[in-house]
C-alpha cells in the first residue's frame, strides 16, 4: 500500500494515520468539521472567555492504547491526574464524603478496608459485582448487579458503569464491563489512576498528532465532507466529494472512521449499532481555581444531577451521563441546578452563579445495549480495500477514547496486512 484515505480525523482516524505512517504509509485524513478531534474537541467559549473541552474526558493509567498513542506523538505528558488512585466521592443528599482507593497489585485487598471504600458498602458487594466479569451477551447490568446492595449500587457501581457505558444499569451491556475492570481495577491501583488532559482535549489528542503526522507526509483536509464511495469489482475505486473525485488506486485502502450512525451511508450493507445517547456538560468559569476536597482532578457525585466534577485552573466542569431526560430541559435550568451542586461540593458561596455554558452532546457514544453491542461490526468489510474503525466498531470495549484509538489500530493493521 503506498496511500491510505481515512475518512474521519476524530481519534480513531487519528489512531490510524499514526499506525500507519509509522509502518511508511502516508495518509490523506478527510476531515467535514473545520477542525479535526470529532467527538473530542476543544474550543474557544465566547461566554466564557477561554477554552473548553466539548465533555469532560477521564481515562485510567490502565488505558494502554491511548497512552500508547500519546507516547508515540510525542504527548505522553499532556494528561495528567495524581500519583495514587484516589476517587473522592460526595453524596449530595447527606453530605458525606468519602474516597474510594484501590491499593497497588492484583490483590484488592482494598475492599476488605472501611477506609477505602463507600460508606455502608461491604466486602459481600464488591464481590458480587464481579459477575459483571462472566456477563453472557444478552445480560445488563441490571442483571449482572442483581446481588449489589443498594448502598454499594449508588455509590460505587454506579456512578462507575455509568461514567464508563454512558447507559443507565438498567439497559446498559454488562458485558462490555469486564475488558474495562481487566484492564484497570484487576490490576490494581497502577493501572486505576484517574487521568485527565492537562490544558485541553485538542493539546493533548490532537494538534500533537497532526503535527506528528505533518512531518510524516499525512496531510489532513478539513472541512471535506466524504459524500460517497464509488465501488466496482468489489473495492473501492474512488471518494466523492462535493466538487471533486479522488481515485483510489488498487494499491491503496480506504478506512472509513466516522460515527456508527453515518456510517453505513458511506457503505451500504454493513451493520451498525445505530443511535445515540446524550451526555451533558456545564461549564463554569469561576473567579479563582478551585479546590477539590480529596487532592483528585475529579470529584465523584451521588444523590443529585451532577455525577463528576471536574477543576481545571478556574475553570469547573460538570459531567451528566446518560442524560436522555437532562438533555431535553432548557439550558439555563440545567446550569442552575447543577451550579447549586457545585457550590455544595466546592464549599463556596452559591450567589452569584457565575458565567457558565451547557454542552449538549445528543449523540455523544451509541446505545450500548446488549441487543446494539452484538450488531457492532468488525473491521473488515465486503470490500477489499475499505475497513471500519471507530469507537463503536466491535473492540470489545466501550465506546470510549480507549476503544476509538484502539479501532485504529486495529484497522491500520488490516490494511497493512492485506499489503502484505
Ligand atoms: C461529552 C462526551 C464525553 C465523553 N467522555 C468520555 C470519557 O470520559 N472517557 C472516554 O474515554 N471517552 C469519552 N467520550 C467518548 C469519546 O469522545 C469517543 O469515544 C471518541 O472521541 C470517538 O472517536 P471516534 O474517532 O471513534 O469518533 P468521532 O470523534 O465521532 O470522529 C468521527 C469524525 O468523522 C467526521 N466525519 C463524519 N462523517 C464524515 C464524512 N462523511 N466525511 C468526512 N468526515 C466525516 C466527524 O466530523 C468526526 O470528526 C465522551 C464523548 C463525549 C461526546
Amino acid at each position: 500500500m503506498n496511500r491510505a484515505h481515512i475518512i474521519g480525523a476524530g481519534l480513531a482516524g487519528l489512531s490510524c494515520a499514526v499506525r500507519l505512517a509509522e509502518a511508511g504509509v502516508p495518509a490523506v485524513l478527510y476531515e467535514q468539521a473545520a477542525r479535526a478531534g470529532g467527538r473530542c474537541r476543544s474550543f474557544h467559549d465566547a461566554a466564557l472567555d477561554c477554552v473548553i473541552d466539548n465533555g469532560n474526558h477521564l481515562l485510567l493509567s490502565g488505558n494502554r492504547s491511548a497512552l500508547g498513542f500519546l507516547e508515540t506523538v510525542g504527548a505522553r505528558d499532556r494528561l495528567v491526574g495524581p500519583e495514587e488512585a484516589r476517587f473522592p466521592f460526595l453524596d449530595l443528599a447527606t453530605g458525606e464524603r468519602w474516597t474510594v482507593a484501590p491499593n497497588r497489585g492484583p490483590l484488592p485487598w482494598w475492599v476488605l478496608s472501611p477506609s477505602r471504600r463507600a460508606p455502608g458498602t461491604g466486602l459481600g458487594d464488591h464481590l458480587a459485582g464481579l459477575k459483571l466479569l462472566t456477563a453472557g451477551p444478552g445480560a445488563t447490568v441490571g442483571d449482572a448487579l442483581s446481588g449489589v446492595g443498594p448502598a454499594a449500587l449508588a455509590r460505587f457501581w454506579e456512578p462507575l458503569i455509568v461514567a464508563v457505558l454512558n447507559m443507565p444499569v438498567e439497559t446498559g451491556a454488562a458485558r462490555l464491563m469486564r475488558p474495562v475492570l481487566l484492564e484497570t481495577f484487576a490490576k490494581g491501583a497502577d493501572a486505576c489512576r484517574p487521568l485527565i488532559a492537562r490544558d485541553s482535549l485538542s493539546d493533548s489528542f490532537v494538534d500533537p498528532a497532526l503535527a506528528w503526522l505533518e512531518a510524516r507526509g499525512t496531510t489532513l483536509r478539513p472541512g471535506t465532507r466524504v459524500m460517497g464511495l464509488d465501488t466496482a469489482g468489489g473495492r473501492v475505486r474512488a471518494l466523492r466529494l462535493a466538487r471533486e473525485e479522488i481515485a483510489v488506486g488498487p494499491d491503496e485502502a480506504v478506512i472509513v472512521a466516522v460515527p456508527a450512525w453515518l456510517a453505513d451511508s458511506l457503505v451500504p450493507g454493513i451493520e451498525t449499532p445505530g443511535g445515540g445517547e446524550p451526555i451533558v456538560n456545564v461549564h463554569y468559569r469561576l473567579s479563582s481555581p478551585p479546590d477539590i476536597s480529596g487532592g483528585g482532578p475529579v470529584l465523584g457525585l451521588v444523590g443529585g444531577l451532577a455525577q463528576w466534577l471536574f477543576v481545571r485552573g478556574d475553570v469547573a466542569s460538570v459531567t451528566i451521563s446518560a442524560a436522555a431526560e437532562t438533555a431535553d430541559r432548557p439550558a439555563d435550568a440545567i446550569a442552575g441546578e447543577v451550579w447549586r451542586e457545585v457550590a455544595q461540593a466546592l464549599s463556596i458561596a452559591s450567589e452569584p452563579v457565575p458565567r457558565w455554558r451547557v454542552v449538549k452532546e445528543r449523540r455523544a457514544t451509541f446505545g450500548q445495549t446488549p441487543e446494539a453491542v452484538s450488531r457492532r461490526p468488525q473491521c473488515r468489510t465486503t470490500l477489499d480495500n475499505a475497513f471500519l474503525a471507530g469507537d463503536w466498531t466491535d473492540t470489545g470495549l466501550p465506546a470510549t477514547i480507549e476503544s476509538a484509538i484502539r479501532s485504529g489500530e486495529v484497522a491500520a493493521h488490516a490494511a497493512l496486512d492485506r499489503r502484505a
